[in-house]
C-alpha cells in the first residue's frame, strides 16, 4: 500500500489544486478592457445586455443584474415582502447568505431537513414547517442539483407561499428539460468566481411576473423611479425622480456585466467539462463500499458546481478531519460544504439549537468537497481520483 503523505509518504502531486477556481479567458479579459475605457462603467449598456442574455438563457421574462448573490437573495425576499412577523423556510445545507436574507428583512428563519440521500430540501419537512405566518420557502439546488420543484411549487400553491430558488450552484443546471431561472416566482444566480460563470462578484435575481420584476428593480437601486407613471408628482422635469420604496444600492458594474455576459457565451462548454469530471468521478467511486454519492433525482439534469464525497463511517477507521487532512497532504485541497447555517454562534444566540435538521447535520459531518471546475486537467481529475482511493486503501476497515 502507498504511504499516505500525512504520514510521510510522496503525495500525489506537487502543487495544489482546491475544490472550485474561475476559468478566465483572454477574450474575458478583453471584454472588461473593452468595457472599462467605454462611456459607461455602470448602470450602462452591458448591464441591461447581461439582463437580455440572462432571460434567453434561461426563458425567464425578467432578469435584474445586482452585485452579488447575496443581495440577489435580500432583493427576492424584498420583491416577495419579506417582513417582521414572517417566517421563510430554507435548508440548514447551505451557505449562510440563503438564510441571512430573511433577516435582513426582520422575519424569522426556519429550517427544514434535507432528503438523506440528495442532500436537498425535503418537501415532507418543509409541509411540516408551514404555520399561518410562513411567507416563502427558499430552496436552495444544493452541489447544482435541482430541488424536487414540483413537489414545491404545488405546496407554495396549497399554503399561498412564494417560491424562491437559490440558484448559486445551478445555473445551466435543467430540471425536466427546463433551464433553472425560470421555474420559481424568483430564481436567484451568484457569479462569484467559485461559481459556474463568474463576474468577480455578480448576481440576478429572475422572474416571469411583472409585479415581482417592479420591486426587485426599485430595491436595487434605492427604491428611485425615473417612471413618471410610478410618481406623485407629474411632468415636474427631466431631471426630477422619487424615491418611493426603501431601496439599496445593489448595482453592479458594466465591466462585471461585460465579464459575465462573456462567461454566459460560453457557458455549455463549461458545463460539459464540469458533466464530464463528475461522470469520472462518479465512475471511479460508484463501486467504493466507503464512499457514498449524492443521489441525482431523475428530473435534474445537473450542471454540478460542486462534487461532494460522503464518508461511510461504518466502514472507515477515521474521521472525516482525518480523511480532509491527508487529502490536503496529498496537495488536494478539499473543502466542506456546508456547515449547517443554524450552527453558527449568531444564529445559535437567536435561539437555535444543534439537533434541529438530524438528517442535515449527519451529512455535514460526513461530506467533503473535492475539486471541480472546468479548468481542471484530465490529470488533476485523476490526481484526485488516485488521492480518494489511497485515503479509502488506507483508512478501510474490511481489509
Ligand atoms: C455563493 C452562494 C450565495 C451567495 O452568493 P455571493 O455572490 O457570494 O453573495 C448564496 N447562496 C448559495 C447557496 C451560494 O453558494
Amino acid at each position: 500500500m502507498e504511504k499516505l503523505a500525512i504520514n510521510g509518504g510522496y503525495p500525489v502531486r506537487n502543487s495544489k489544486i482546491y475544490y472550485g477556481k474561475q476559468t478566465i479567458e483572454a477574450d474575458d479579459v478583453q471584454a472588461v478592457v473593452n468595457t472599462i475605457v467605454s462611456d459607461y462603467i455602470t448602470c450602462g449598456p452591458k448591464v441591461d445586455e447581461l439582463e437580455s442574455e440572462l432571460c434567453k438563457f434561461t426563458g425567464a421574462k425578467y432578469a435584474v443584474a445586482v452585485s452579488n448573490g447575496t443581495a440577489a437573495l435580500h432583493c427576492a425576499c424584498i420583491a416577495a415582502g419579506i417582513k417582521q412577523g414572517d417566517e421563510v423556510i430554507t435548508t440548514p445545507l447551505t451557505f449562510a447568505a440563503s438564510a441571512n436574507c430573511v433577516l435582513y428583512c426582520g422575519a424569522k428563519v426556519v429550517f427544514a431537513d434535507v432528503n438523506n440521500e440528495t442532500y436537498n430540501i425535503d418537501p415532507a419537512s418543509i409541509e411540516s414547517k408551514i404555520n399561518e405566518n410562513t411567507k416563502a420557502i427558499i430552496a436552495v439546488d444544493f452541489t447544482g442539483q435541482a430541488v424536487e420543484i414540483e413537489k414545491i411549487k404545488s405546496i407554495c400553491e396549497k399554503y399561498n407561499l412564494i417560491f424562491i430558488e437559490d440558484a448559486a450552484h445551478s445555473i445551466a443546471t435543467r430540471y425536466k428539460g427546463k433551464q433553472i431561472g425560470n421555474l420559481a416566482d424568483l430564481t436567484t444566480f451568484s457569479f462569484h468566481p467559485v461559481k459556474t460563470i463568474t463576474g468577480g462578484e455578480g448576481g440576478a435575481v429572475l422572474t416571469n411576473d411583472s409585479e415581482l420584476y417592479n420591486k426587485l428593480v426599485l430595491a436595487h437601486t434605492h427604491g428611485i423611479t425615473h417612471d413618471n407613471e410610478s410618481m406623485l408628482l407629474k411632468d415636474e422635469g427631466a431631471w426630477y425622480y422619487e424615491q418611493i420604496e426603501l431601496g439599496y444600492n445593489y448595482r453592479i458594474t458594466d465591466f462585471q456585466a461585460a465579464l459575465i455576459v462573456n462567461q454566459l457565451s460560453k457557458i455549455d462548454r463549461f458545463a460539459e467539462r464540469r458533466k464530464l469530471i463528475v461522470k469520472k468521478y462518479n465512475e471511479a467511486f460508484s463501486d467504493i463500499p466507503e464512499l457514498i454519492l449524492q443521489k441525482n433525482i431523475k428530473e435534474s439534469e445537473t450542471c454540478n458546481h460542486l462534487y461532494t464525497l460522503r464518508l461511510n463511517s461504518e466502514k472507515l477507521q477515521c474521521t472525516r478531519k482525518e480523511f480532509f487532512d491527508a487529502l490536503s497532504a496529498e496537495n488536494i485541497q478539499p473543502q466542506v460544504h456546508y456547515i449547517p447555517v443554524y450552527w453558527f454562534p449568531y444564529y445559535k444566540n437567536l435561539g437555535y439549537s444543534k439537533g434541529l435538521c438530524p438528517i442535515a447535520e449527519k451529512i455535514y459531518n460526513e461530506i467533503i468537497s473535492i475539486p471541480l471546475y472546468p479548468k481542471m486537467a484530465d490529470k488533476d481529475v485523476e490526481d484526485v481520483i488516485h488521492a480518494v482511493k489511497k485515503i479509502v486503501s488506507h483508512y478501510r476497515k474490511d481489509k
